[in-house]
């Protein structure tokens, strides 16, 4: 009897080893276009541990002088897959890392990149280098540490160390078209055009089927920007989390922006507390009520926005 619980607990330990190791995100990058790739997205919930903290949607293009990295991930261990993903893709170098935003499951990977190639030159938005040289990448690094545990072990904080401008960069032959928001989903938000493959990589500001954290943006901000987005009229588009896809994911953001903005305004201008007009406002977007970050969410955006909107009436 001994013996079998002795072989049973073997046994139990070996398939926990199995299950972990088989839950490390290990995920093949797609060709969404002649030049560009997306290692597509872990689960969408932020706070599931068994996504080991990879819930983005990195993405990199290859250019005729080497590869160009759009976000990379929270974590030491899944900057390392996406090198493995990319080797496995191409040999060539990788070159450049943009940035979309300061959140740290954007960024935290850069490490293992730039470990292998010291050459990189990491691109951000201007304000975003200023945030974490002060003091904001400690956050990031603490939190995640809470979150991930383990899985965060060996993971270094390396700022950017490029500022960027809203231009249009050439490498390697391609046209990489960068605008810089100072308010959408954060104070920090750089979308990246891909201007040969019609490929726009928006960050949060957009998602798929997930509603992101918006504490450090602003709603009225976040809506220009999808006006910004679509006026480039893109033909496939990496959103922050979610599944990447179609110009109409752009449209259905701007959508939900702007009608939580007017919804609020309307609310506001009735005499309504915040508290009141959450079952109202989560009426109007009952077909949302499924997507990732929904009940979360929702009663932040609308404290947000009546504060947003106060503050332009007074
Ligand atoms: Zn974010």
């Amino acid at each position: 009897m001994k013996l079998f619980s002795i072989y049973l607990l073997g046994f139990f330990c070996i398939s926990l080893q199995q299950a972990n190791a088989l839950e490390w995100p290990n995920i093949q990058p797609k060709k969404i276009a002649p030049h560009t790739y997306v290692i597509e997205h872990g689960p969408h919930d932020e706070e599931l541990k068994v996504s080991h903290g990879f819930h983005n949607n990195p993405g990199f293009v290859i250019t005729d002088s080497g590869v160009v990295v759009i976000d990379t991930g929270s974590s030491y261990e899944i900057g390392k897959m996406i090198l493995r993903k990319i080797a496995s893709v191409t040999s060539k170098p990788i070159t450049h890392i943009f940035t979309t935003h300061f959140h740290g499951d954007h960024w935290l990977a850069n490490q293992a990149l730039v470990e292998a190639y010291p050459d990189i030159r990491t691109i951000a938005h201007p304000k975003l280098i200023e945030l974490l040289k002060s003091g904001e990448d400690k956050f990031w690094l603490d939190l995640f540490s809470k979150r991930y545990g383990d899985d965060f072990a060996g993971t270094k904080a390396l700022i950017p160390n490029t500022p960027a401008k809203t231009k249009h960069y050439k490498i390697g032959g391609m046209t990489f078209q960068v605008t810089l928001f100072n308010k959408a989903h954060t104070a920090t938000d750089l979308m990246l055009n891909v201007v040969e493959d019609r490929v726009l990589f928006t960050g949060d500001i957009i998602n798929n089927e997930h509603f992101s954290f918006m504490g450090h943006g602003n709603f009225k901000g976040a809506y220009e920007a999808t006006q910004a987005a679509l006026s480039m009229k893109p033909q496939h588009v990496v959103v922050g989390h979610g599944r990447s896809g179609k110009i109409n994911l752009i449209k259905e953001f701007a959508f939900i922006y702007k009608t939580l903005r007017s919804e609020v305004t309307k609310y506001y201008e009735l005499g309504l507390m915040d508290y009141e007009m959450k079952p109202k406002v989560v009426a109007t977007f009952s077909k949302y009520q499924h997507w990732s970050g929904f009940n979360n969410q929702i009663g932040r955006y609308i404290s947000q926005l009546n504060a947003e909107v106060e503050n332009e009436t007074f």
